[in-house]
């Protein structure tokens, strides 16, 4: 459970996101607080998308004591810096995720699962786009539909309702 490093070698480590965390309560004039790296090493620990609640989870697990407010508020700050970017796909809470290589979110609307992809043509095309009188800085490509596990389960609910028909029928 515990891949966490001791804190005081986080905040001092030449880790690009620490770095760039740290620029930026200085250049903001605020606090280095324990709370606020802490919450930053656990997220550097997560492999794709969180919610504030997962995130929450994760520092208890550890025994942090980091109120959800404080949690909140590092996640807003560590956005503004540029670290991590929020994603509200349709009907779901609010998802965050470290800002990396454009990347297209596949979204099973019966699960809720998300499923990250990379489309080389497509990051071609958008590279090469250019827009008038606007320029682009950052994009994302939402996909909705159906994951294989639902897409099995469908297929298997309705083989058992036509059969269920067959039979009344024959009743
Ligand atoms: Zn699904
Ligand atoms: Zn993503």
């Amino acid at each position: 459970m515990t891949t966490v490093p001791n804190i005081e070698d986080f905040v001092d480590s030449t880790n690009p996101f620490v770095r760039r965390f740290s620029d930026y309560l200085d250049e903001h004039g605020m606090r280095k607080t324990t709370e606020r790296y802490a919450i930053l090493q656990h997220i550097l620990n997560i492999n794709g998308l969180f919610t504030i609640e997962g995130l929450q989870q994760l520092v208890d697990s550890d025994g942090f004591r980091v109120s959800r407010s404080t949690v909140y508020n590092t996640v807003e700050l560590l956005m503004d810096a540029q670290i991590l970017r929020r994603h509200v796909f349709e009907g779901m809470q609010a998802q965050y995720e470290r800002i990396t290589l454009p990347h297209t979110h596949l979204i099973c609307t019966s699960c809720g699962r998300v499923k990250e992809t990379r489309d080389p043509n497509f990051a071609a095309f958008m590279n090469a786009r250019r827009y008038n009188a606007f320029n682009a800085d950052h994009y994302s490509l939402y996909v909705y539909g159906t994951c294989s596990t639902c897409a099995r389960k469908l297929k298997r609910a309705k083989q058992s309702t036509t059969k269920k028909n067959k039979r009344d029928k024959q009743l």
